[in-house]
């Protein structure tokens, strides 16, 4: 029915530059040149007074000071004025996402996928719709679906989504939501499923979107988000092997809670197994990227993709599709020259910035 997620807070990163100036400037209040503590954010530079302030970005992380251009939502979430920029707070906005979402799914997983009703009434949400704030537990709703069936079988569909959400994360939500309304005209009463199935199948339509939009960072999101309990994983791994068909006309005619235990018995009598884990992707960095510099004095630091560095070391550093052997050749204020083994150039890295290795 609803579709959650971790908050992550974004600030990997803190440079600690002494008497030596920087040419940094806070994203937040705009002093500069910053020296002392200074905090990476996504956005670039935020000086130790912005760090400790109250409120953040409920997006991004990013301290938030009263007229830096964020918005508040009607709920009191701050969305700061880079997330502003792609945040989705107008139904009207809301509605043309979930109308374009369901058209690519359409042109995906074929016109087995549409909706024998197809009208779906959308709207946004603030969060305290479902009295959610005060939640310890890093949880958070994304989105919520409901079908009202009446006596003659005619289905009436609903579909509201969290205002404030990026659009690409709003589009995963659409998608999930949509699949649910899917469910719903599709599956048999007798056809018990089990929630975390439920849930994976409707993950897994964001999946195949977020694929298709080349999203990677979205897919990790989806596969590290621990509240279909693993599913998603199966579901992903299956989807590989026998396609979304195989899945959707599972939801029709398929007899058992989870679908796991329909594949291997489909397997039989070689038991090889159905479920294949190996190609996900881990999730280890894709890109080497400078999370952090130290600069005291000589003592001169630096953190590569979560591996730390003085110049002149060698050390491995693992990604996603491989490890690589990599000397910190050169320590700036504000980049790094690494030689990364298999590549001729020494390759600069700026602070926050990722580069894709070839
Ligand atoms: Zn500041
Ligand atoms: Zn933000």
């Amino acid at each position: 029915m609803r579709r959650l997620a971790l908050i992550l807070f974004l600030f990997a990163s803190a440079i600690v530059a002494s008497a030596a100036e920087t040419n940094f400037t806070c994203v937040v209040c705009g002093k500069t040149p910053l020296t002392g503590r200074i905090w990476m954010s996504k956005w670039g530079a935020v000086c130790d007074d912005c760090y400790k302030l109250e409120n953040h970005c409920s997006l991004c992380g990013l301290p938030i000071r009263v007229g830096d251009g964020s918005v508040k939502t009607g709920d009191g979430r701050f969305i700061c004025r880079f997330d502003k920029r792609d945040a989705i707070l107008d139904t009207a906005e809301a509605r043309e996402v979930f109308v374009d979402t369901r058209r690519e799914l359409m042109e995906l997983f074929g016109r087995s996928f549409a909706l024998n009703f197809p009208e779906v009434k959308v709207d946004l949400f603030d969060v305290d719709y479902w009295s959610e704030k005060g939640r310890d537990d890093g949880l958070h709703k994304f989105g919520f679906s409901s079908t009202r069936k009446n006596k003659s079988g005619v289905c009436t569909h609903e579909v509201v989504m969290l205002s404030g959400q990026r659009r690409t994360e709003l589009v995963a939500t659409a998608a999930h939501e949509y699949t649910h309304l899917w469910i719903n005209e599709n599956r048999p009463p007798e056809h018990a499923i089990a929630a975390d199935t439920v849930e994976a199948i409707c993950e897994l339509s964001a999946y195949k979107l977020m694929e298709a939009q080349s999203q990677p960072e979205e897919l990790s999101r989806i596969l590290a988000n621990p509240y279909t309990h693993g599913e998603i994983k199966k579901l992903v791994a299956l989807e590989k092997e026998n396609g979304v068909a195989y899945i959707q006309n599972w939801v029709k005619n398929g007899t058992t809670a989870a679908l796991e235990t329909e594949v291997s018995a489909l397997a039989a009598p070689v038991r090889k197994p159905a479920l294949m884990f190996t190609n996900l992707p881990a999730l280890l960095p894709a890109a080497l990227k400078l999370d952090g510099l130290m600069l005291e004095g000589a003592k001169r630091r630096v953190i590569i993709s979560g591996v730390s560095f003085a110049a002149g070391e060698t050390r491995k550093v693992s990604l996603q599709n491989r490890t690589v052997q990599i000397r910190c050749r050169e320590i700036r204020t504000d980049s790094v020259a690494l030689e990364v083994d298999g590549m001729a150039e020494p390759l600069t890295l700026r602070v926050g910035e990722e580069k894709y290795l070839p």
